[in-house]
């Protein structure tokens, strides 16, 4: 059938060009086994939701939690996002899917706040695709009408592609989203091509140091200046920095050094089902200690 593929690639457009070899066709069935099962995942209920604490830095008081989507596959076990986000987005299947996230974790913050009286803003990732496809505002409001979340409750994380697209109906969408109540921030910042010129516009309320960066910070000189600068701008501007992926407890001093206002990482905890999460809330009261 690799016949058919390039006949069909060749179809496709003159100007593409496809390199086939045994490897990457075996890649390429897998992406269309994978695709297929995504059709039918929603319907059989087989994604699940894992929630991240993000910690004050100083407190250690969990202040958030962000939702990470993992499809639970019938065949492969539980499959993380870095397989399947990609497909999703390509095929378009993220648009119902990341509605389904939106809609579970602001249920979820909710029940949350109704157990503990300051209980974590719920962050939930969204794709570009929602943006340009979905009625992003809609299914928004939405969510938190059914879920009765405050919309302060809840958090929005961009990346810096979202923000790449039509700037004129990205800044008009951002400020429906701020008008909700709703909380922003950017991904993976520093990754992108953001222009710095547009962040004020944005209305976004918080900055992501990708971890790529805090994984650098104590070994090269530059990945310190990165981080010490993306702090400082976050500042100026009057933005919330959290640090991704904080593994080591000398990554976590010397951000608190810089300034870091929230922390999220593997030293604090790894993402954890709901039920674990609760744990947390109630038997820590909501403190991650590091020793
Ligand atoms: P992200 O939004 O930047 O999420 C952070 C990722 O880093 C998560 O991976 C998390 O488990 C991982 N992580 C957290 N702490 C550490 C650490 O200390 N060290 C290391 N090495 N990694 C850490 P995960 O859950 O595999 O998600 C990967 C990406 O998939 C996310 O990156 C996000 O871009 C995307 N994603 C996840 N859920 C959704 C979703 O519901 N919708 C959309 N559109 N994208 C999602
Ligand atoms: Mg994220
Ligand atoms: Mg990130
Ligand atoms: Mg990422």
């Amino acid at each position: 059938h690799t016949h058919a593929a390039v006949d069909s690639a060749k179809e496709a457009g003159r100007n593409t060009y496809c390199f086939f070899s045994h490897e990457m066709n075996s890649g390429l069935t897998e992406q269309i086994r994978l695709t297929g099962g995504l059709v039918h995942a929603l319907r059989n209920q087989e994604f699940r939701i894992h929630y991240q604490p993000q910690s004050d830095i100083h407190s250690g008081k969990i202040i958030g939690a962000e939702a990470l989507l993992r499809w639970q596959h019938p065949v492969d076990g539980l499959i993380s996002p870095g397989k399947f986000i990609s497909l999703a987005e390509r095929s378009g299947h993220i648009v119902p899917i990341g509605e389904w996230v939106l809609n579970e974790a602001c249920r979820q913050a909710a029940s949350w706040l109704r157990d503990y009286p300051d209980a974590p803003v719920v962050a939930v990732n969204l794709s570009a695709l929602q943006f340009k496809r979905g009625k992003i505002l809609d299914v928004v409001a939405n969510a938190l009408t059914k879920s009765g979340l405050p919309p302060h409750q809840l958090e929005l994380e961009l990346t810096e592609s979202i923000l790449l697209q039509d700037v004129g109906a990205t800044i008009n969408i951002l400020h429906g989203l701020k008008n909700l109540g709703v909380k922003l921030s950017i991904d993976d910042f520093g990754t992108g091509y953001s222009s710095l010129s547009y962040l004020k516009q944005l209305a976004v309320d918080k900055l992501k140091i990708d971890q790529s960066f805090v994984r650098d910070m104590l070994t090269s000189a530059d990945g310190a200046a990165i981080v010490k600068t993306i702090i400082q701008l976050g500042h100026n501007l009057q933005l919330t920095v959290i640090a991704e992926g904080v593994e080591t407890k000398e990554q976590l001093a010397c951000l608190k050094k810089y300034g870091c206002d929230e922390v999220q990482g593997y030293l604090l905890s790894h993402p954890l089902p709901a039920d674990e999460l609760n744990r947390l809330l109630t038997e820590r009261s909501g403190t991650l200690t590091v020793d």
